[in-house]
């Protein structure tokens, strides 16, 4: 776990991470390398638990069950449902939150952030927290108080909110509503 990663393993999760999934033809070709290549970095990336492999294609592992299952780093509470934070370092290691709640603390107690998940609390998929919509405080209690759910379209939060109240934020806003 303590394995940093390389610049291709970096590209690759990149990709993935913009596409959703990508065949491992598209990979190589995309990075200038062979399909061999690819093969042993997913090999790797499968190991440490970043990427799922099926069909000669790859997808991001952020949302498989064994990976959800660990408890939040900030709580312990458990991190299944549609609301898990995931904060990745640049050293491969991965920390989870249950929430964005916790997650947004934990971000601001890391070192080393290489990027942080958050799942869209609609969809249930992982959006990158910098450019999720947070709505802060709203009265929706689904995990830690006050609430923090992020969305990936600001015209379903804002629906969301007209329903729960609560006030939109940006992450860094977030953070300072969380800390204030
Ligand atoms: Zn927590
Ligand atoms: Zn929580």
């Amino acid at each position: 776990m303590n394995k940093s990663f390389t610049d291709r393993e970096k590209g690759i999760l990149e990709r993935l991470k913009k596409e959703g999934s990508a065949s491992i033809q598209e990979l190589a070709e995309a990075l200038s390398v062979s399909t061999m290549t690819i093969h042993r970095d997913l090999n790797r990336l499968e190991k440490m638990g970043h990427v799922r492999k099926r069909h000669g294609s790859a997808a991001l592992a952020d949302t498989e069950p064994e990976l959800v299952k660990n408890p939040c780093a900030m709580c312990g509470k458990s991190t299944v449902g549609r609301k898990v934070f995931i904060v990745h370092l640049a050293s491969g290691e991965q920390k989870n939150a249950c929430c964005a709640h916790c997650g947004l603390m934990l971000q601001t107690q890391s070192r080393g952030i290489w990027q942080s998940m958050t799942m869209d609390f609609l969809h249930g998929h992982m959006i990158s927290a910098n450019q999720a919509i947070y709505l802060t405080g709203c009265d929706l209690n689904v995990c830690c108080v006050p609430t923090i759910l992020t969305f990936g379209s600001r015209l379903e939060a804002l629906r969301f909110q007209s329903g729960f109240g609560g006030k939109l934020a940006s992450m860094e806003e977030a953070i300072q509503f969380l800390l204030g």
